[in-house]
């Protein structure tokens, strides 16, 4: 572990943290953290029904809200310390191709929190940005570059949840520059673990396929259906090494204002995506490919000079380290709802 200051090296025990998005993947996991350090004021936020948060983590302030009502943000940021803003609408492929307008509209939850905080007196702001913030024109070869800070710019991002990213990064920027508030910018490349979306439409590639095997398994079926050819390349970041690298970057003076990549940079092919979980769940499939399927970008990957450079650090856990407890999650959640328990998805 980096000895970089992190929350229990700034804040006094009793400072309040405010997570928005708390009910989902991120920051549910976010939240259990700074539980577990200690931190005795937490107030989570989600727009979802408090039965269908993810994770609840007890003694913590958990409040049903939407953040996309200014009234809501202003309570939700009142007394807070630190805000961290990872609520939007979104998902994997199949969701942000479909519903661009629904992914823009999340600019309505970063307008009103960052000025909420900033009214609040906030010491610092997070916004989890998105490697879909990156000029698409640079992902169009499997065979990618890794994608670095800046080119981002000249702009031309993924249509909706992309440009959503951009422009909040700029808020973010801005209110720095011009109000003095220290905001903190991590672009996320695709985020995988337990207590994440596994089904319904949302859920992505990790998640998705160790969905699909296992259910081909359990139903004796031979065959796994991909989406696109398969040769789509990405890096996929675990859970526990994303909340280690938020901690990390919103305590780092060096990164006030500094929009930064936060992403594995082993990258992988959608194939050897499913062939580890086939390895994993000891089967091997035969595999479909439906091209007319949301598939993105050909290939992303993150460049992490950056962060190594700044943080002297970069998550490290291998996709195939991480794909075990993810795997053996979704199963567990697919045997709960057999048996008619409450599950994520
Ligand atoms: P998630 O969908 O699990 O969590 C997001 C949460 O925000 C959901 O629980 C949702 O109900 C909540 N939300 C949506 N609109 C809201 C509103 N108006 N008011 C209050 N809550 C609202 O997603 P996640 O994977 O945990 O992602 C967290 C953040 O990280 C998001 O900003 C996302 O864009 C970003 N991100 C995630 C990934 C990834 O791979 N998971 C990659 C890049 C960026």
């Amino acid at each position: 572990m980096s000895t970089n200051p992190r929350a229990v090296d700034v804040l006094n025990k009793d400072s309040l943290i405010v997570i928005a998005g708390a009910g989902g993947f991120i920051a549910g996991a976010l939240t259990r953290r700074f539980r577990a350090q200690g931190f005795a004021r937490i107030r989570a936020i989600d727009k979802k029904p408090l039965a269908e948060w993810y994770q609840r983590v007890p003694g913590v302030e958990s409040l049903c809200m939407d953040l996309s009502e200014r009234a809501n943000c202003v309570r939700a940021c009142e007394g807070a310390a630190e805000v961290y803003n990872l609520a939007a609408d979104m998902g994997g492929m199949g969701f942000i191709e479909r519903f661009r307008v629904e992914c823009l509209r999340s600019v309505l939850i970063n307008t009103h929190m960052i000025e909420a905080a900033w009214r609040a007196g906030a010491e610092r702001y997070f916004f989890a940005s998105s490697a879909c913030a990156y000029n698409t024109d640079l992902q169009q070869d499997p065979k990618v570059r890794a994608l670095k800070e800046s080119d981002a710019y000249p702009a031309m991002a993924e249509r909706g949840y992309g440009w959503e990213k951009l422009i909040s990064e700029m808020f973010c920027q801005e209110y720095w520059h011009e109000r003095g508030l220290k905001t903190f910018i991590p672009r996320f490349h695709n985020v995988y673990g337990p207590h994440g979306t596994w089904d319904g439409g949302r859920e992505k590639a990790p998640a998705a396929i160790c969905r699909k095997v296992i259910m081909a398994k359990r139903d004796g079926d031979d065959t796994i259906e991909i989406w696109g050819d398969g040769h789509q390349t990405r890096s996929f970041m675990y859970i526990d090494d994303c909340v280690d690298g938020v901690d990390q970057i919103m305590h780092c003076e060096d990164l006030v204002a500094t929009p930064i990549n936060l992403g594995t940079s082993e990258l992988v092919s959608i194939n050897d995506l499913v062939s580890y979980v086939e390895e994993i769940g000891g089967v091997k499939l035969r595999r479909e490919y439906d091209l007319d399927a949301p598939r993105g970008v050909a290939g992303r990957n993150s460049d992490n000079t950056m962060i190594k450079r700044i943080l002297g650090w970069e998550p490290g856990t291998p996709l195939k380290e991480g794909l075990k407890p993810t795997y053996a999650w979704i199963e567990q959640q697919i045997r709960d709802r057999a048996a008619g328990k409450r599950t994520v998805s």
